[in-house]
């Protein structure tokens, strides 16, 4: 066991690389399950060399903790439905917070004693503990309040996706004014531990931050939950590098950087694919999931073409090339299965099937993509919208399963909507458009959609599982 903590830094060098191996992995489908396969021995590394390295370990306790984790986490992993995904990663953030909270308020109590006992026989060895004590407790006030912050923050996501009644919205003219107050209180008072070590503003701090995670995340709408769960994610980074820090771990550092800046980086695409600035998301509480209501009292009724899935089915066999757009009611509707079926006999049939995936189709990034891959749709026909907008205008069939705001074309030609500039799949482009969804509803932002009232849209209303079933039973010539 000498060998592994002489050498432990190469292992968390190892361990370091392959850990970015994981990102650039999971970037793609196709590289996902070795992503995957690095991050398990990157983890397997870290957790072993540090155990080794770590001076008289209290064994049972490490070992009892790892096992019942690993009890907890692979009961949950392999029970928690795809929908209740989202929450789930929540709750695990909330985690990662809570140990940054528990570390540092470990290390300060210790330090406070060893502080008592060995300032003197520091100094006669030549150490100033005060300076030392300084960076040291820098490290712990970052990593404890954002911990906080993002523990009770995280908490609040999870109950709010996950509709539990305690997690209410909050709203009102006071909410911002208090929220300022906590914050100034909490960052006053970790200035002051940080300047006199100080322990009563340490409490003080650490119970602010906690408040201020809460009073923080509960007036932004449950429709923005996933940039914000994707935005704790990036916290929970940077509270335990701040933490690896206090532990002097270096494998800490880096892993809690790569996921402080990974997270960052996927709220500011989330952001960009919804064309919301993250400010406006955190403090502007602005969309809440519906809260853009089209006033359809001052409009004229419009005209929209509908027909049945055995139209459709016929369109679709006859078609050369179809694009599907899957959005957010195919999530809704757990229709990825017979989605694919379909697919799968258009194929034979000698149709060219492709599908659409928007950046925000669904409720939380990848989402149409765990799903696809959920069903086994190969890969190479799922295309980001990027690859694929330039060819809608050559596409005989777009079939849009339960998608809407990311096919919406105001976004693109209409400077009113509080969409535009978001970047779209270009399903009108295409010859002709199919849109399964059960009513003429609109999405999460709460707008008409021009798309239904195309001349070349029609409008199959339904629950789209049951829809894709019956095309398919069309095409199979069992329908009729
Ligand atoms: P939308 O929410 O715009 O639209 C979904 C449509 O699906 C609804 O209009 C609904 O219409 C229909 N639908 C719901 N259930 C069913 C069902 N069982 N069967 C058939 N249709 C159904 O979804 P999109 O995917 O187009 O867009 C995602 C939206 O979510 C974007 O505005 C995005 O900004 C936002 N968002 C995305 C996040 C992400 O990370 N992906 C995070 C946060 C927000 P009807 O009720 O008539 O059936």
């Amino acid at each position: 066991m000498d060998f592994i903590r002489d050498y432990a830094d190469w292992f968390y060098l190892i361990g370091a690389v392959l850990f970015i191996l994981t990102l650039r992995g999971l970037s793609g489908p196709k590289t996902a399950i070795a992503g995957n396969r690095y991050g398990m021995i990157a983890m397997a590394i870290a957790v072993l060399t540090t155990f080794f390295v770590a001076e008289n370990p209290v064994v049972w306790m490490i070992v009892g903790a790892m096992v019942l984790g690993a009890i907890i986490g692979i009961a949950r992993a392999r029970t928690v439905p795809m929908t209740q995904m989202p929450e789930t990663v929540a709750l695990m953030h909330s985690l990662v917070g809570l140990a940054a909270v528990l570390i540092a308020v470990a290390a300060i109590i210790h330090n406070n004693e060893l502080a008592k006992l060995d300032v003197g026989l520091l100094q006669e060895n030549g150490v100033n503990f005060h300076e030392m004590g300084k960076v040291h407790l820098f490290e712990l006030f970052v990593g404890c309040f954002v911990g906080a912050i993002t523990f009770t923050a995280s908490v609040f996501a999870y109950g709010k996706l996950a509709a539990k009644k305690w997690a209410k919205t909050i709203s009102g003219a006071w909410v911002k004014p208090v929220q300022a107050l906590i914050f100034i209180t909490m960052f006053a008072a970790g200035i002051h531990f940080f300047l006199t070590g100080n322990m009563t503003s340490f409490w003080a701090m650490t119970g602010l931050a906690l408040v201020f995670g809460w009073v923080w995340i509960a007036p932004v709408g449950g429709g923005d939950m996933p940039v914000v769960v994707s935005l704790l994610n990036s916290f929970s980074g940077w509270a335990a590098a701040g933490i690896g820090f206090t532990l002097e771990n270096n494998m800490l550092i880096v892993a809690g950087s790569l996921v402080g800046s990974s997270g960052a980086i996927l709220s500011y695409i989330m952001c960009k694919a919804m064309n919301r600035s993250i400010i406006n998301v955190l403090f502007g509480g602005a969309m809440g999931g519906t809260a853009v209501v089209v006033d359809a009292g001052d409009k004229a009724p419009r005209n929209h073409r509908s027909g049945s899935a055995d139209d459709a089915g016929f369109l679709m066999s006859n078609a050369d090339s179809v694009v599907i757009v899957p959005g957010y009611g195919m999530a809704q509707g757990r229709a990825q299965n017979a989605v694919k079926e379909l697919a799968n006999l258009l194929k034979e049939q000698g149709v060219t099937v492709r599908f659409a995936i928007h950046p925000v189709a669904g409720r939380m990034p990848g989402h149409m993509n765990v799903l696809l891959a959920e069903a086994d749709v190969p890969y190479e026909d799922i295309l980001e919208m990027d690859e694929i907008n330039s060819d809608f205008p050559a596409t005989d069939v777009v079939l849009v399963i339960g998608a809407n705001d990311v096919v919406n074309p105001a976004a693109k030609d209409d400077p009113s909507s509080p969409i535009y500039g978001m970047p779209i799949l270009e399903a009108h482009k295409a010859r002709t458009i199919m849109v399964i969804k059960r009513s003429m509803a609109t999405g999460y932002a709460g707008l008409d959609n021009d798309l239904f009232y195309n001349d070349k849209t029609m409008m199959i209303f339904g629950d789209a599982k049951k829809v894709v079933e019956d095309m398919t039973k069309a095409i199979n010539g069992n329908g009729h």
